[in-house]
């Protein structure tokens, strides 16, 4: 039987397929230790991660005219398959990392073994927590208006948050519906003020202000209005619509690592900044996992760029 890649002990596995994982690959593919990534390494997470759920990167440095977002993860990931970098798409369901070489187990039960770690596994979008919301999850509540937004043609929309997400979200969305509310818990924005401006001089979108959503109505699939508690009064009204989109930030995805990998208040991974070292000896992270303060596409193939270098000169360390 031939080789696999996911036989034997690797130098490098990088857990994570969005820029800061492909990065890391790019360059640790260069520097010849052919690293294994796996994508889909979260359940239910898109490979390729986030920036698949974007449409037009109009900020990536090298693309004056703008790249969609789906079209710069495949260019990326064939950069580094191109220099030799292997791919597994399966998600990890345990890693060991008590012992040298670590270990992960896949879903498929197939064991992976590494002198190092790269752990990019981005973050998930954060969840309401209310009534309705998971029963009425994906018929007519969503956290991508760039999946779901085409269904919504004509309807009424609400997208929650006050972040950029909110306001980029709401203003792809006034392609397809006939109205778009911003539910927001305060009165003001967590976004650039470009981003709010494009959206107030939208005629399109509305704001309902320090409020929160506190139930999704609906029944048999589909949506049919949102109650919403005023943050000053208490007072709750119902608002009608057909459609919820969540715009209120991330968690990272670091489950794997419970109790093992360093983690802050807000749950990110813990590096010994400026390097991507964690907490465990051969384990470095880079990306949203760990990065609560940029976020961005750049930022995350710059911090992978620096985990790849951690990992090339950790090994080398190593073998002296
Ligand atoms: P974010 O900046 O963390 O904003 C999250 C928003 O959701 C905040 O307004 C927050 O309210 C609200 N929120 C959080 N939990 C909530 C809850 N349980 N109920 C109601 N509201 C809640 O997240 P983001 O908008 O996803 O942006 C993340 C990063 O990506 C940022 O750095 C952003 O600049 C960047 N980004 C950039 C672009 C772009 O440049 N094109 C587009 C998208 C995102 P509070 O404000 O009250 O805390």
């Amino acid at each position: 039987m031939s080789e696999q890649p996911t036989d034997g002990t690797h130098d490098v596995i990088i857990l994570g397929s969005g820029p800061a994982g492909l990065t890391a690959a790019v360059y640790a593919a260069r520097a010849n230790l052919a690293p294994l990534l796996v994508e889909g390494v979260v359940e239910g997470g898109p490979t390729g991660g986030q920036l698949t759920l974007t449409t037009d990167v109009e900020n990536f440095p090298g693309f004056p005219e703008g790249i969609m977002g789906p079209e710069l993860i495949t260019n990326m990931r064939s950069q580094a398959e191109r220099f030799g970098t292997s791919f597994v798409t399966e998600d990890v369901v345990r890693a060991d990392l008590s012992a040298r070489p670590f270990t992960l187990e896949t879903a498929s039960g197939v064991t992976l073994r590494s002198r190092s770690l790269i752990v990019a596994t981005g973050a998930k979008p954060r969840r309401l927590d209310v009534p309705g919301e998971d029963e009425l999850w994906g018929s007519g509540v969503s956290a991508c208006a760039t999946c779901d937004g085409f269904f919504f043609r004509d309807r009424h929309v609400i997208v929650v948050g006050g972040g950029d997400s909110a306001m980029e979200e709401a203003t792809f969305l006034t392609k397809f519906a006939a109205k778009v509310t911003i539910v927001h818990r305060r009165e003001e924005f967590r976004a650039s003020a470009i981003m709010v401006d494009r959206a107030q001089r939208n005629e399109k979108v509305e704001f309902a202000l320090n409020a929160t959503v506190t139930r999704v109505n609906g029944a048999d699939g589909v949506v049919s209005s949102v109650t919403l508690e005023d943050t000053v009064t208490g007072e709750q009204r119902d608002l009608a619509c057909d459609g919820v989109f969540l715009a209120i930030g991330h968690i990272p995805n670091t489950w794997l690592f419970d109790g093992v990998l360093d983690t802050d208040d807000e749950g990110y991974l813990v590096v010994d900044d400026p390097s991507t070292r964690t907490n465990v000896e051969g384990v470095f992270a880079c990306g949203d996992v760990m990065d609560h303060t940029y976020r961005q596409a750049i930022t995350a193939a710059g911090t992978g760029c620096r985990a790849a270098i951690d990992a090339e000169r950790w090994l080398a360390d190593q073998d002296d």
